[in-house]
């Protein structure tokens, strides 16, 4: 093939990067047809107060049943949903049937903790991201406070007055907002000051180190006070070991999220974890 297209091809393509384009334009297609056909799920990873052991919250997470590959995580087909622009439509759906579930535990008499879905910067761009979400809490009469949405830094880094109205928005309505991943993007402390964020997720990289490195344990407390004294609560992200939660909760962090009090969840499993009433985490137990 590019022995025929002679001396002056300009090679940027490399098989490599031609079968990388096929790949995720095979993998666009299937997205849409994956939209078409429902094979869209979301889990639930608990989220558990430090100093109670209640389970306090649950994140949404996607996944995908590809009819060929099978089980597909978020990492292996946001990147393209983001950059084909089919993020709106997958976005809208995240809301949309996390509003429903938290409808559908109402209608059963079953307490839930609040649900927070992701948002990409994305959505932000190409649509009325606040009033979707709101007209799905209408649509869904979903009770004040049970849906939150996490952001990243990335979509804090231009100071788009738009999307600052959108996140007042939400707020002025009852939405929780919560800074994700905190400490991997570029955000600069100005944010926290002027956004109207309620809780901050640190992330998984810093608590992953905290038992063996002093620095980590020095940021996680620093950012707890910082983020205290601008009245937001502090979430650690991808706490796995006992050790890490003690060391948390001593660092003031007031919630834990990670595989040590729960991975995600189907919805059966949130069934018999909040059936009974209110479900508490004991360190020990797992
Ligand atoms: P995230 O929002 O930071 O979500 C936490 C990720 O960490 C999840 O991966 C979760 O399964 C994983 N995790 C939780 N606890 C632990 C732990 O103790 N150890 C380890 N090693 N990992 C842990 P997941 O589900 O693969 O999602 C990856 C990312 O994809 C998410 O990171 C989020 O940025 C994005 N994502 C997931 N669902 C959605 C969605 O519905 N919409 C959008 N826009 N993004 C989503
Ligand atoms: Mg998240
Ligand atoms: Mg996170
Ligand atoms: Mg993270």
């Amino acid at each position: 093939e590019a022995k025929s297209n002679g001396r002056n091809c300009h090679c940027f393509f490399s098989p490599r990067l031609n079968q990388i384009a096929q790949y995720n334009a095979g993998l666009e297609a299937d997205l849409r047809e994956g939209l078409d056909k429902s094979q869209f799920f979301l889990e639930y990873q608990p989220i558990v107060e430090t100093i109670t052991g209640n389970y306090v919250g649950l994140e949404a997470l996607i996944r995908w049943n590809h009819p060929k590959k099978g089980l597909l995580l978020p990492n292996d087909f946001m990147r393209v949903a983001n950059d084909s622009g089919l993020i709106d439509r997958i976005g809208s759906w995240v809301i949309e049937a996390a509003c429903q579930q938290i409808a559908a535990f109402n209608d059963a008499g079953v307490v839930i903790p609040h649900i927070a879905v992701n948002v990409s910067p994305r959505q932000f761009e190409n649509q009325n991201m606040s009033a979707n979400i709101l007209d799905n809490i209408a649509k869904y009469n979903v009770p004040a406070g049970k849906l939150s949405v996490e952001i990243t830094e990335e979509l804090l880094l231009d100071h788009n007055q738009h999307v600052h109205e959108e996140l007042f928005k939400l707020r002025e309505n009852g939405v929780d907002i919560s800074i994700d991943d905190f400490g991997t993007g570029y955000s600069s402390l100005q944010y926290l000051r002027d956004l109207p964020a309620t809780r901050l997720k640190i992330d998984r990289t810093f608590i992953s180190r905290i038992e063996h490195s002093s620095a980590d344990r020095a940021i996680i407390s620093t950012i707890a006070h910082l983020a205290h004294a601008l009245d937001m609560r502090v979430i650690a992200e991808g706490v796995e070991t006992e050790a890490q939660y003690a060391l948390l909760r001593a660092s003031g962090c007031d919630e834990v999220q990670g595989f040590l009090v729960g991975r995600p969840l189907s919805v059966g499993q949130l069934h018999e974890l909040f059936d009974h009433g209110p479900a508490q985490f004991v360190v020990g137990q797992s």
